[in-house]
């Protein structure tokens, strides 16, 4: 078997390389990642920059790109034939929400628009986080891959440090829907030494509902969450209700159905 594998925080992030090392144990690792921090960057494509690429390693390539640049080149170029994308192990959740944010997240949804399946893997932080657990998890999850439909893929989010242990001995996980996870709005607006004004956005975590089924309720219960997504964002209620919508001076040509 042939991994494709990449990250969002960096070609030499402690993440990446522990799932590295413990996926090697079972296939043919390639890592095509970024050369330095590139979270949040969600689904950038670098069109107007040439992208260079360093070989740091055996099959470790390092680019000076976004983590989408890294899947695109990766399936393109450095490990054509791969049999499936793995991103991470993002040092951070990506729940709920943060999936649209996420670098970790749109390099596992570049292989999946690609045709190829695909993991994102993160993990809660915090003092004694052992990516290692989260390594594993991925381990057992690849020996028994079964195929996905096309234009899917799976996002794993594993406790962190601050989380309760599970709820059994062994360590567990559960099929989960996205929740919600909100973030306070938050504008810091400074003064730079030479008296022009900057800007730090994002707040910090506010308190988000956490109703059971969601990837937030199980990370807070000591549980592995797996989620799996779609590409497709279609809002299927509302192909339903916006027809009755009156937009003046334009016909509405109704769509023919599935
Ligand atoms: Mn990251």
């Amino acid at each position: 078997m042939k991994l494709l594998l990449t990250n969002d925080d960096g070609v030499r992030a402690d993440g990446l390389s522990i799932l590295a090392s413990t996926l090697s144990e079972i296939a043919e690792v390639y890592v095509v990642a970024p050369d330095r921090e590139r979270s949040a960057t969600s689904h950038s494509f670098t069109l107007f920059d040439p992208l260079r690429v360093e070989k740091v390693g055996t099959r470790v390539w390092s680019v000076s790109g976004t983590p989408a640049d890294c899947a695109y080149l990766g399936l393109l170029e450095f490990c054509k034939g791969a049999d499936l994308v793995i991103s991470g192990i993002n040092h951070g959740y990506n729940l709920g929400g943060d999936i649209f944010y996420s670098g970790t997240v749109a390099a596992a949804v570049e292989a999946a628009v690609r045709g190829v399946p695909a993991i994102a893997m993160s993990m809660g932080v915090g003092r004694g986080a052992d990516f290692h657990r989260a390594a594993r998890f991925c381990r057992s999850l690849v020996t028994g891959w079964r195929p996905l439909p096309p234009r899917t893929l799976l996002s794993v989010n594993v406790p962190g440090p601050k989380e309760p242990p599970p709820p059994s001995d062994q360590p567990a996980y559960q099929i989960t829907r996205l929740g919600e996870r909100m973030y306070r709005d938050h504008v810091d607006s400074r003064t730079d030494p030479r008296g022009n004004t900057y800007y730090w956005i994002g707040g910090p975590l506010a308190t988000a509902s956490e109703p059971p089924g969601t990837d937030v309720h199980a990370v807070h219960q000591g549980l592995i969450a797996v989620t799996p997504l779609g590409l497709d964002l279609t809002h299927r209620e509302l192909l339903g209700t916006l027809p009755s919508w009156d937009v003046p001076g334009f016909s509405l040509i109704p769509s023919a159905s599935e």
